[in-house]
């Protein structure tokens, strides 16, 4: 499996879209890997995980065929993993999908009503299929899980776990987790990831409701490894980083490298 890390940015972005703080000025001075969008990933190019407001940006630096994508899992409809107004542009004359590619949006009840009219409209090539924590399905090559996340209280706010059925390999990707919830806790002990991707908003403020930082990502990941999920071969990413949390990039890498986790920045692929 190749993940791609399109975005590793919470809401705002860093530097942030408005922001005139300390941490974004450091940002935008030391540039490359300190420069965040907002969170994606691309799996084996045909299947994503949201739909953030930077996404026509992600195309063209990483020169994107987004028609190509199938699969597209939405975590939540907080705007930076769900800028649905982007779909929009997926009918003609916006758009001419000459490969006739219908693209599946996966989510909760909330995204499946905000883009009822587009699916609605076979002129968008799109489909809705309604998750729910922990029942699994089948979407293309892969086995997908979706767990409940401890995030975003006026809806089910989810994270995917991709099992690839034809290489055998296993990715989470968990952008608003928050520490997880007893219920999944449970449901993920079933599982062996090769590739976990955490969500490290805070960087080094405490607090694990709504979002992790530094401390509760390492928690996690310790706990994970207890459960035998996470075994010696497995990688461990840390991501969705906010401005306020104010580590630059090589600081993130010497808070987490050293006890395994490695920090993702834009644009970085793994091959698993
Ligand atoms: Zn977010
Ligand atoms: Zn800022
Ligand atoms: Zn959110």
């Amino acid at each position: 499996m190749r993940v791609k890390f399109l975005g590793t940015a919470a809401a705002e972005g860093w530097p942030g879209v408005f922001c005139q703080c300390e941490n974004c000025r450091r940002a935008r001075e030391a540039g490359g890997k300190n420069i965040r969008t907002r969170s994606s990933v691309l799996i084996d190019d045909i299947y994503k995980v949201d739909l953030p407001p930077d996404t026509y940006l992600h195309v063209l630096k990483y020169g994107l065929d987004l028609s190509r994508v199938e699969h597209l899992f939405i975590t939540h409809t907080h705007q930076d993993h769900f800028y649905f107004e982007e779909l929009r542009m997926r009918k003609s004359p916006f758009a001419h999908i000459l490969s006739g590619t219908v693209m599946t949006v996966y989510g909760n009840e909330k995204v499946g009503d905000t883009i009822a009219d587009m699916v609605g409209d076979p002129d968008y090539k799109l489909r809705f299929r309604l998750c729910e924590p922990f029942k699994s399905f089948k979407a293309g090559d892969m086995r997908v899980t979706p767990m409940k996340a401890d995030h975003a209280y006026d809806q089910v706010a989810m994270f995917y776990i991709f099992e690839s059925m034809r290489e055998g390999k296993t990715v989470m990707v968990g952008f608003d987790t928050g520490w997880f919830p007893p219920e999944t806790w449970e449901a993920i002990a079933e599982f062996r990831i090769d590739l976990a991707i955490f969500d490290c908003t805070n960087g080094p403020l405490e607090g694990r409701r709504g979002h992790m930082g530094i401390t509760a990502v390492l928690e996690a990941k310790a706990e994970l490894e207890k459960l035998g999920v996470l075994g010696p071969e497995s990688i461990c990413f840390a991501t969705h980083f906010s401005h306020n949390g104010g580590l630059l990039h090589h600081q993130l890498e010497e808070k987490l490298n050293p006890h395994g986790v490695l920090v993702a920045y834009d644009g970085l692929e793994v091959e698993i």
